[in-house]
């Protein structure tokens, strides 16, 4: 056998040793809470899922599916080509134009910029702002998408603890850079809980800063519109640039920067991510256009108002549960949004926690380092406007009985 592949195997080796295997499974049905979906067995199941990040439930939406069709019958398949060379369509300059009037009250002159994935709006908003001039403020809890942005940057790098404001102030006045850009989830991805944005924007202003909100989980979700955590806290600046993501509460795919019109003309002009990547498929563009629709119109207001019910009803019987356990050293992170973990501590306990519940017939993924920090391995509980209040208490006598049965054993 050959060298590459023996070490590759001892690495893998090393990760199931500290169960850290992760797998593949086979949706059959579209991402809703109740899906049909392939075990590792090989067995198709529904499953009562609490893990996608669809959290107004638009990915099912029969108007979606239909835009989708309509879009394909109107600009076909692929886009062909990067935006710039002739990949861009009316529909990606549509959806371009209605982000831009959704922020135009939190950036003056706000413009848009269309990206396929999150991931890649990140990548290019960091590597683009992030030139040799600048310090970047990088706060600790950050998405994958944004450290691997700072790695590739010029840029100087420094961390800040999570939601520490007086250490970041105290980074801020003592950096001699001519450029400073703080970057920070809006939402924290694995913990839920909301970055204290107001703060750190005064920080950006006192500072001569820039701020980057990556609002992946707070877009269709945070504010009276849906419009995210710049709504949420009513903020407006023309230092602030936003990172949304479609993929999500949006039910789509795609994401999208928006900022100041002239940050936006340069990310267009130099971010290599932009300029040297093919334009997502004009048909989701279009779809987009619907599901700005329906996360602004009525239907979008009362799911954003039955999530709030849901966390509300989670959290209450969680916490209830917890008590009757004071031996298993759980505790629930403190989220004020949909996504709800369950710190349970050590790899395998969460591991054998998402077993259990699985063989109840729920899905609610273990996640483990490096995703989170070392000994606070969790549960992610992601809940969706389309769960129902018996779907939720549901997951709670499934955890209540899981839970029984593992303070029995460590007992
Ligand atoms: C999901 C996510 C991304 C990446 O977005 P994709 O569109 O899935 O690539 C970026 N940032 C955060 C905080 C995320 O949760």
């Amino acid at each position: 056998m050959s060298s590459l592949i023996d070490h590759l195997q001892a690495k893998l080796g090393a990760l199931a040793a500290q169960d850290l295997t992760r797998f593949l499974r086979e949706a059959e049905s579209p991402t809703a809470p109740h899906q049909i979906v392939r075990g590792a067995d090989g067995v198709a199941r529904e499953l009562l899922m609490f893990c996608s990040n669809d959290y107004l439930g638009l990915a099912a939406h029969p108007r979606i599916a239909e835009a989708l069709a309509e879009g394909a019958r109107i600009y076909g398949g692929g886009s062909g080509a990067s935006p710039l060379v002739s990949g861009h369509s009316v529909a990606h300059a549509r959806v371009a134009e209605t982000l831009a009037d959704w922020f135009a009250p939190h950036i003056p002159q706000a413009r848009a910029l269309g990206f396929c994935t999150g991931y890649m709006a990140n990548l290019a908003v960091v590597t683009a702002l992030g030139d040799a001039d600048t310090e970047i403020f990088s706060e600790a809890l950050n998405h994958a998408s944004l450290i691997d942005g700072t790695r590739l940057a010029k840029a100087k790098v420094t961390r800040y603890g999570h939601a520490d404001v007086d250490q970041l102030e105290a980074l801020l006045y003592a950096s001699p850079a001519k450029l400073k850009l703080i970057v920070t989830d809006a939402v924290f991805s694995m913990d839920g809980d909301i970055a204290p944005l107001p703060q750190l924007l005064a920080l950006a202003e006192r500072h001569d800063a820039w701020l980057i909100v990556d609002d992946a989980h707070g877009f269709g979700v945070l504010g009276e519109n849906g419009r995210g955590s710049l709504e949420h806290f009513d903020l407006r600046s023309e230092r602030l640039i936003v990172v949304g993501t479609l993929g999500k509460a949006a039910g789509l795919a795609g994401a999208f920067v928006v900022a100041h019109s002239t940050v936006t003309e340069y990310l267009l002009q130099s971010a290599r991510n932009y300029i040297f990547s093919t334009a997502s498929p004009p048909a989701v563009e279009h779809a987009l256009l619907t599901s700005f629709d329906l996360i602004e119109s009525e239907l979008g207001k009362q799911r954003r108002q039955h999530l709030r019910e849901l966390q509300q009803r989670l959290s209450i019987g969680i916490e209830k549960l917890l008590k009757r356990q004071p031996g298993l050293a759980w505790r629930l992170a403190p989220s004020s949004t949909p996504v709800r973990p369950l710190i349970v501590g050590g790899n395998a306990q969460v591991m054998e926690l998402a077993a259990r519940l699985e063989r109840q017939g729920l899905r609610v993924p273990g996640i483990r380092p490096p995703t989170v920090r070392k000994g606070e391995a969790r549960l992610r509980i992601t809940l969706c406007a389309t769960h129902t209040e018996a779907d939720v208490d549901r997951l709670l006598a499934a955890l209540e009985a899981a839970a029984a049965d593992m303070a029995r054993i460590s007992a």
